[in-house]
């Protein structure tokens, strides 16, 4: 793989910070070294002085006055080590990536923390995008993406997709256009990039088949296109065994993946992880030096000594119990879905995440019937233009969560919006 290629003048001028070096180092050192240099602040100044966090049926996490003061720190950019260990451990055991996509000459497998997946998603793009250049994804797409990617001004070109994700056939199709070739051209306009979301889409909830998956992957070879994978509902599939990732197929190193604690430990702690190719992610990290620095010192600490004491089994354990409470959700709104909007709606059942995309018969546009009528029936949901590459383009479609509401509510707000579709058509 020949990585620099992929990135923009902004991702390839950035340089390491010296003092961020300095810091990464110390991290790594006996406590017996005296450090005159980086800038910390002495934490004996700061009025936190210890923490305690009851686990639900588990240990409580305890932060006393050493490790408080660690917590209130800086930190190196990569992410805590003992954190970012853990989660390599935890990649290999669920993805076993190739080593082959791995060895030294082609990059080694790298990962970092981020503020939440989106944080690398975001980084991952500004690294990676140039303005004019073709990027491919499936849309109707989450509305994040098309928020980091839009305005790097790019042009978004749509992959048509169904309840099984991307079709590797259109794919084929769009690709078409170009000779693989010329990829490796300079100022060709052969696509670098291509984004999905492989599991319980938002906002579709459609998940990828391992099939599909591995002739896009096929596709990305032949084309020489980076992959990236935002697999943020991952960790809820329903069914098991959950299917293998585009990161465990990766024999060349050319899949960025990205995860998220968000749906399974909290969405506001905001940690996230990017997965891929140690030259990419340390890109990735240099970016995290010049903006945040590192993600919350004390989140990462929390989060890492609730995993430690979990160990992999207990983390599983957890996320079997996520995914019961998702799932029960789900088929709760399947069958008020079938109570109430039989006749006025489609919907495929996913088989992930937290989302039900419901196509409105009769109606070309929800958008008016969501910003203008709905709250007249005291029943919110997602106009699905939102998540189209060109948001005024009309979309007969709905996003409806079933991760918060109770089974009696969704009921409730399904009764309304069949009341509403009656009166709309
Ligand atoms: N600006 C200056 C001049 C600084 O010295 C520092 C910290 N050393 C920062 C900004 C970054 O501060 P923060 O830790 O709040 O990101
Ligand atoms: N990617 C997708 C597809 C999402 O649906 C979301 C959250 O809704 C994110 C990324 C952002 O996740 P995080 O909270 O980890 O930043």
């Amino acid at each position: 793989m020949n990585y620099a290629r992929f990135l923009t003048a902004v991702s390839a001028a950035r340089k390491p910070s010296a003092i961020r070096l300095l810091t990464e180092l110390q991290q790594r050192s006996p406590p017996s070294l005296i450090s005159l240099a980086g800038g910390a602040p002495n934490p004996n100044t700061f009025p936190f002085q210890s923490a305690r966090v009851e686990v639900k049926g588990g240990d409580a996490v305890v932060l006393d006055e050493t490790l408080m003061k660690r917590a209130l720190q800086y930190s190196g950019s990569y992410g805590i080590p003992e954190l970012v260990s853990w989660m390599k451990d935890l990649q290999k055991s669920l993805h076993n990536p190739p080593t082959a996509g791995y060895s030294p000459e082609r990059g080694q497998m790298e990962m970092c923390v981020t503020t939440g997946s989106q944080e690398g998603l975001c980084k991952i793009f500004e690294m990676l995008v140039n303005p004019g250049d073709n990027v491919l994804l499936d849309a109707p797409t989450y509305s994040g993406t098309l928020a980091a990617l839009q305005p790097l001004g790019c042009n978004i070109m749509n992959v048509p997709s169904d309840q099984h994700g991307m079709i590797p056939e259109d794919l084929r199709k769009v690709l078409a256009q170009w000779d693989p070739t010329d990829a490796q051209k300079p100022d060709c306009t052969v696509p670098r990039v291509l984004y999905t979301i492989p599991n319980g889409g938002n906002p579709t909830g459609a998940s990828m088949t391992y099939e599909r998956k591995q002739e896009v992957y096929e596709l990305a070879r032949i084309y020489d296109m980076l992959i990236i994978e935002d697999d943020p509902y991952y960790f809820l599939q329903f069914q098991k065994p959950w299917a293998p990732t585009f990161l465990s197929m990766d024999v060349d190193g050319r899949v960025l993946r990205t995860d998220s604690f968000s749906k399974i430990l909290s969405s506001g702690l905001r940690i996230g992880f990017v997965t891929g190719p140690k030259p990419l992610v340390d890109r990735v990290v240099l970016h995290i030096q010049a903006s945040t620095m590192h993600t919350s010192t004390f989140t990462q600490l929390i989060v890492s000594q609730l995993l430690q004491n979990w160990g992999q089994t207990g983390f599983l354990t957890h996320i079997d119990g996520v995914i019961e409470f998702y799932r029960s959700q789900r088929n709760a709104m399947l069958s008020s879905a079938d109570r109430w909007l039989r006749d006025v709606a489609e919907w495929h059942p996913p088989m992930a995440g937290m989302f039900l995309w419901i196509k409105i018969k009769g109606i070309k546009d929800t958008q008016r019937l969501i910003m203008e009528r709905a709250l007249e029936k005291e029943v919110l949901l997602v106009p699905g233009g939102v998540f189209n590459i060109n948001s005024s383009d009309p979309c007969p479609y709905v996003r409806a969560a079933f991760s918060l509401s109770t089974p009696q509510q969704i009921d409730e707000a399904f009764r309304r919006l069949a009341d509403l579709i009656k009166d709309a058509v």
